[in-house]
């Protein structure tokens, strides 16, 4: 019998264990993870092959640290982005939780520099982006980079090791609900671990299996939108007045033909481009190293969708756009800027006629105007148009987009405000998979509420 049991070692799960040793000393707390340790994880495709082998357990997504592992370790510290902690509690409480998350990361080695917070440079950012009709959301950046958030979380997974149970390589395969309260996961080994609490915490690599169960136990789900797009690649230099500033800038911007919003999403200056894999569909995304750099910058620019009545599937609209995508390139797609604007598709010989070398050499150059709605498709056009006039360059006929780039954000659980599934008692889901937050420190935050939540409870175990 244990106190709490934790269904996977992302950040929330990790920063939920985290905070209930340190409230809790002695209670007997189970972290279930059905990736590797963090020392036993690879990712095939960082280590050289051309495609996606496809593994049985995503090495990017599953293990300790989860999709944060190998993330480019960016931490926004504000409660504008990365979640929707603020639709559950005040919003000085979200940032209050976001300061605790981000100390946290300190004291296991984060790196002191924080970019973005001088305001008189983000004040003057901020007007010329409003000159573009371009809104620049204030969001300071702690870059941890990909070697140091590995070892951020290696120190996290060794001071858990001697303070809880971590089980690896296991995968929970249900809940035991008895009277409309949980008792305890039964695991794909046939064990059955029984917990006062527990906390659900699969990322989006679980959604799907969070998605039945809470089916299964009448636990209601929301759509969120779904967010498509392409990743931008382009000199460095050219983002520069932003990237030097700030590193990381939000921009948000409402095409003018059909007012949906379009943003920038996870800038990585000096990074690559990397091929994703979700369910078997390719997919593309970008870090950067902090001691690793290449000459381009990437960052995304999504479209965000949310559907009305009578539509409910937002996550297989977005795997059928990138479906198609991989159908006609065999795996990702790349298109100069210019060949998009002339109608043609983009070929070896003219993306090597560049003055940008493509930085995940096994995209297709292609078309994607042959896979993106007109409707997404204007409107990135129109948002590369409003950056070029606060980076001059960004709408050059030599700017790659790949495709696609989707983000299949996890049906959102209805929760209380203490993040308690609204049915069940005593079970809590947290982080991307419950449909929560969005990234890194979001996540973490949401894992130290609830664990503040129900050690604050008084106990019959
Ligand atoms: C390539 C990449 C780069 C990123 N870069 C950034 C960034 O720079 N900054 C940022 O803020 N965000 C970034 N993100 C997003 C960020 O990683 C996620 O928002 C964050 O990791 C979500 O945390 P989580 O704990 O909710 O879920 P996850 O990190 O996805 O962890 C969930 C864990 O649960 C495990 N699991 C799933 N189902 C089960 C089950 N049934 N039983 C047991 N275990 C299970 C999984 O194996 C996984 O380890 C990036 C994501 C990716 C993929």
């Amino acid at each position: 019998m244990y106190n709490a049991a934790i269904i996977g070692a992302g950040p929330a799960g990790i920063f939920a264990a985290l905070e209930i040793t340190k409230l809790k000393p002695d209670w007997k707390v189970i972290l279930i993870e059905k990736g590797q340790k963090i020392e036993k994880r690879k990712c095939l495709l960082r280590e050289g092959y051309e495609k996606c082998p496809t593994c049985k357990k995503c090495g990017l997504l599953c293990g300790w640290g989860g999709a944060g592992a190998f993330s480019d370790g960016k931490l926004t510290l504000t409660p504008d982005v990365g979640g929707h902690l603020v639709d559950y509690m005040d919003r000085k409480k979200v940032e209050d939780l976001i300061a605790y998350a981000d100390q946290l990361y300190l004291d296991f080695g984060a790196t002191d520099e924080v970019f973005g917070t001088d305001m008189k440079t983000f004040r003057e950012l901020e007007r010329q982006a409003s000159l573009a009709e371009l809104k620049l959301v204030h969001s300071p950046v702690r870059h941890l980079g990909t070697e140091r958030s590995l070892d951020v979380l290696k120190s996290m997974q060794d001071y858990l090791d001697e303070r809880i149970t971590i089980l690896n390589d296991v995968s929970a395969k249900s809940l035991i609900v008895e009277n409309e309260q949980v008792k305890g996961i039964v695991l794909d080994n046939g064990d059955t671990i029984c917990a006062e609490y527990t906390i659900i915490a699969p990322g989006r690599e679980g959604a799907d299996w969070l998605t039945r169960e809470f089916a299964e136990h009448k636990i209601g789900m929301v759509n969120n939108a779904v967010d498509i797009g392409v990743r931008v690649e382009l000199p460095a230099p050219v983002f520069e007045p932003l990237t030097d500033k700030l590193y990381e800038s939000k921009l948000i911007y409402h095409s003018p033909t059909f007012g949906d919003e379009v943003r920038t999403f996870c800038m990585n200056p000096n990074g690559e481009v990397v091929q994703e894999n979700y369910n078997g569909i390719s997919t593309v995304n970008g870090h950067s190293y902090a001691e690793k750099t290449t000459n381009n910058t990437n960052f995304a620019l999504l479209v965000s969708e949310k559907f009305t009545e009578p539509f409910k599937e937002p996550i297989q609209y977005g795997q059928h756009i990138a479906r198609l995508a991989n159908m006609l390139g065999g795996g990702i797609l790349v298109q100069r800027f210019g060949d998009l604007l002339d109608g043609r598709r983009s070929t070896p010989d003219r993306i090597k006629a560049s003055i940008i070398k493509p930085t995940l050499t096994c995209a297709t150059p292609g078309d994607l105007s042959l896979v993106i709605p007109y409707r997404q498709m204007t409107s990135i056009i129109e948002m590369l148009q409003a950056l070029d006039k606060i980076c001059p360059g960004t709408a050059s006929r030599y700017t790659l987009l790949y495709g696609i780039e989707v983000k299949f954000y996890s049906a959102r659980v209805k929760l209380t405000n203490e993040l308690e599934t609204e049915g069940v008692k005593n079970l809590f889901a947290i982080g991307d998979g419950a449909g929560v937050t969005r990234g890194l420190i979001q996540a973490s935050a949401s894992g130290v509420f609830v664990a503040r939540t129900i050690c604050g409870r008084n106990h019959g175990a």
